[in-house]
């Protein structure tokens, strides 16, 4: 898990000004005051978008303003309100005021909250006239909409896990699949702790991916560092299973599939029961024949299903990643179309 963090500053649109003015008709040279009200400045609203799993769309926007209300018109006409500007945000954030560092809001999954509320809209002059004054040259501003310095945090966990042995290339794959964001290596990372990054399918549609260090034999009766790896994962909904085909271990892909397999059963049931694809990496080491034999052999060895794919990746040229990536946007979300981000 990492703390994703991001500060704004919210505007609400003021309120619009109520108009001063007197009818106009022929044969009617004093008419009364018509002068409409303002509208309502628009509120500014956090909404959660179960879509969204990271606050990088906030790097680089500060503010964020709603527009103000129309003001009065002639004739008794009210201005329009401003619509409200809605901020799509993921569930599990939470919001500080930055000033105070008091938490205002934490948001979860459907909830919506008006962070900043627009101003009324001023009073027309028709709305001052009285018995004694009939012809008011008074109208009221609109009021002006709230402002607040927000600070955004929001606990990212990671939706796909990386498992293999040391050096299948786990990193290698995730720098390679991470790479379109170099914000991403801002995060403080220390070698003990997941590594984390966003992978970019499109526009709309990203991966939060945690690369699992340090899962060997013997982690799940507490050796090395895998316990605090396992449980970190334990929260992922898809495994990815970095293989490498050519193991410096000369056990094989097969044989290390298991031990690993292992020592997800052994920790964890109910990790060992999630989604899992499994990935054959470095291939660019191999000719098309020989990485041809190399997945029907593993294949052959795991007693795979026919609607078992594994996917043949390199983690070094990129060749096969977006298809994997894809297949586990798909494990993830189905066929939902998401659009916008
Ligand atoms: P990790 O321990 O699973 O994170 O493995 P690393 O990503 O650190 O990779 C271990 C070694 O394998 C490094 O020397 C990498 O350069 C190499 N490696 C990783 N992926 C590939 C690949 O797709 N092709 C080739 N040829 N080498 C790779
Ligand atoms: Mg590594």
């Amino acid at each position: 898990m990492f703390i994703d963090r991001a500060r704004i500053q919210v505007t609400a649109g003021n309120g619009g000004n109520g108009k001063v003015s007197f009818k106009r008709a022929k044969g009617m040279p004093k008419g009364g005051p018509d002068g409409g009200d303002g509208g309502k400045g628009g509120d500014v609203i956090l909404a959660v978008d179960e879509g969204l799993n990271t606050l990088i769309d906030f790097r680089g926007i500060y503010e964020w303003k709603a527009e103000h209300g129309e003001g009065g018109g002639s004739k008794q006409c009210t201005g329009a309100n401003a619509p409200d500007k809605v901020i799509r945000v993921p569930a599990g954030t939470v919001v500080y005021d930055e000033h105070t560092g008091e938490q205002i809001v934490d948001l979860g999954p459907g909830d919506s909250f008006v962070i900043a509320k627009g101003g009324k809209g001023g009073y027309g002059n028709e709305h001052f006239k009285n018995a004694v004054n009939q012809t008011p040259r008074t109208a009221s501003p609109g009021e002006p909409g709230e402002v607040r310095a927000l600070n955004l945090e929001l606990k990212v966990i990671a939706e796909v896990g990386l498992v293999g042995l040391p050096n299948a290339g786990k990193s290698t794959f995730l720098k390679s699949v991470t790479r379109a964001d170099p914000k991403i290596a801002n995060y403080p990372f220390t070698t003990l702790s997941p590594q984390l990054g966003i992978a970019i399918l499109d526009q709309s549609r990203r991966v939060v991916i945690a690369d699992i260090p340090g899962l060997i034999e013997g982690a799940a009766d507490g050796a090395g560092l895998g316990h605090d790896f396992l449980r970190h994962i334990e929260r992922t909904q898809v495994i990815i299973h970095v293989l490498d085909v050519e193991p410096d271990n000369a056990l094989g892909a097969a044989a290390n599939y298991r031990s690993i397999r292992q020592e997800l059963v052994e920790y964890s049931s109910e990790l060992a029961e999630k989604p899992e694809m499994i990935a054959l990496n470095k291939l660019d080491l191999m000719t098309p024949e020989d990485q041809q034999e190399a997945l029907d052999a593993l294949r052959t060895e795991l007693q795979l299903d026919a609607n078992q794919e594994i996917y043949p990746i390199s983690g070094a040229t990129g060749v096969g990643c977006d298809v994997l990536l894809e297949a586990a946007w798909k494990l993830l979300h189905g066929d939902q179309v998401q659009l916008g981000w």
